[in-house]
């Protein structure tokens, strides 16, 4: 039912919305850098807990803006605190989809009320952000998409009514997590092949039939329908089946990624708008001059990501494991990395290690990745992660934590095959084990050689003008400008 078409003269306005944690954020941002580029006046809405933990982390400047490019926020609902962690993302989604509507709709309407700015004519909208289509609709205007997991784990939440049909989920208690349950083969997922319960998203995993991560998934999936479009940070090479399987039961569904390969070419890095960030921790830039003291492929980097949550045990494998392994590392520890303690690392790891290491707490990872020292990447498989690793034709080991992640590992080693697994229980010997591989081991060379395929042919979608995601990009500010595709 849009129904405000974008008047000649009128400057088109897009309101972004992205989840409220860090790998939603990041993509939110580069789509709205890329809208603004094509002449799009630009409202980004975060929380007002990140507004202000981006503040702290960045400065004034970082929620600033331009005149044409502005930052508001919205509250989350969730109880006030000033502290610097990482949300509890289950009682994240339950707040923002009972609480953000009302607000949401007070900001269109106050913003609609100015006088030096355009009416807000589409939203761009984080896919696990969904009461923003009620707004949309409700204002008349069309509203994207944007979900920032992978094609894969998307079209794995898609299914989860499924298996619910078949009786899979919720899991019986005494089959809760057996590997008999973890190795059940599922093959009805449409253009998903080879799959077995332990690669669906992790939210799949529960005996409660009221689980709040299940039900989400259900209704934010089923709510996607009503979207004028959406769109992915994949490219079409990537997740080529999985995307044409998506468009026969979705609205259009557009790759549009890797968007920071897409969203760099078109920002200027010392411009005003290649200086907006969106980091919710303070960079370590010095990391990168370590890096520049390295040779090339020589070092490993690992970081969990802004939500993963290990163990003191776990990180004192991870430490002995790299200690053994006796390469180069540089290591990613952010202050609430273990859970309910602070992370601190064995003090004679420190010694052992201290003239092979870098640790910080929180790192520039689209730089660092792409620095040619990094030789592998110990990730914990987060969507983004995943994308930029490929895009800077780094291998992985994969130590999946929660959600996509489980799905993300799967198909980065199975089907990509730049990826090498690591169980989900620690040991600092199968650490060494698989970095030595990675680095100077038979397989590791082989996969450097796919990711670095894979870096070609991401290139190939964003770097020219017939690129598959740079095509898809047009359609996409067609549809937000309502006009036809
Ligand atoms: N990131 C970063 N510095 C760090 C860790 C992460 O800039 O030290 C960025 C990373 O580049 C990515 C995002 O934070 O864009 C993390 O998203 P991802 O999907 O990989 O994982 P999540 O944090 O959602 O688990």
């Amino acid at each position: 039912m849009a129904s405000h078409v974008v008047s000649k003269g009128e400057k088109p306005h897009v309101v972004c919305v992205p989840y409220p944690a860090q790998g939603h954020i990041n993509p939110m941002l580069k789509v709205a850098k890329l809208l603004h580029a094509r002449g799009f006046h630009v409202t980004f809405v975060n929380t007002v807990y990140n507004h202000n933990r981006l503040l702290r982390s960045r400065g004034p400047h970082a929620v600033e803006g331009l005149p044409s490019f502005r930052f508001e926020s919205i509250p989350d609902g969730l109880p006030e605190t000033d502290v610097d962690v990482t949300q509890d993302i289950t009682a994240l989604c339950d707040s923002t989809m009972k609480n953000c509507l009302t607000p949401f709709k007070e900001l269109l309407k106050r913003i609609n009320a100015e006088n030096d700015v355009p009416p807000v004519s589409c939203i761009v909208s984080d896919g696990c952000m969904s009461f923003t289509l009620d707004a949309a609709e409700e204002l008349g205007v069309p509203e994207v998409l944007f979900w920032t997991t992978s094609a894969s784990s998307f079209m794995a939440y898609l299914h989860f009514y499924l298996f619910i049909e078949k009786g899979l989920a919720p899991i019986k208690a005494e089959d809760y997590l057996t590997n008999e349950y973890l190795d059940t083969v599922i093959d009805f997922i449409p253009s998903m092949k080879n799959l077995k319960f332990k690669d669906i998203p992790s939210f799949i995993r529960t005996t409660n039939p009221d689980d709040i991560m299940l039900n989400f998934a259900l209704r934010e999936t089923e709510r996607s329908k009503r979207a004028s479009a959406i769109i992915l940070n994949t490219f079409d090479d990537l997740d080529h089946d999985i995307i044409q399987s998506m468009n026969s039961i979705l609205p259009p569904v557009y790759p549009v990624g890797p968007l920071h390969l897409l969203a760099n070419r078109e920002t200027e890095e010392g411009s005003e708008l290649g200086k907006m960030g969106s980091n919710l921790w303070k960079e370590e830039m010095e990391c990168l001059d370590w890096l520049d003291t390295k040779a090339p492929n020589s070092v490993i980097y690992v970081n969990f990501g802004s939500i993963t949550v290990i163990t003191a045990k776990q990180l004192a494998e991870f430490a002995w494991g790299l200690a053994r392994s006796g390469k180069e590392f540089l290591w990613v520890i952010r202050p609430d990395l273990v859970a309910g303690e602070e992370a601190i690392v064995p003090p004679e790891f420190l010694t052992e290690t201290a003239d092979r290491r870098m640790l910080v707490g929180w790192c520039p990872q689209e730089k660092v990745i792409n620095h040619q020292a990094i030789g592998g990447f110990l990730t914990h498989c987060g969507w983004n992660s995943m994308v930029e690793s490929l895009c800077g034709g780094v291998p992985m080991i994969c130590w999946p934590f929660f959600a996509d992640q489980q799905t993300n590992c799967k198909y980065c080693c199975d089907e990509w095959g730049v990826g090498m697994e690591i169980g989900g229980d620690v040991r600092r010997e199968e650490i060494e084990k698989v970095i030595r591989e990675l680095m100077d081991g038979e397989k590791g060379k082989k996969m450097r050689e796919k990711a670095d395929e894979w870096r070609r042919l991401a290139e190939a979608a964003t770097e020219h003008e017939s690129g598959s995601s740079v095509v898809n990009f047009e359609k996409v500010v067609k549809v937000l400008l309502d006009r036809d595709q």
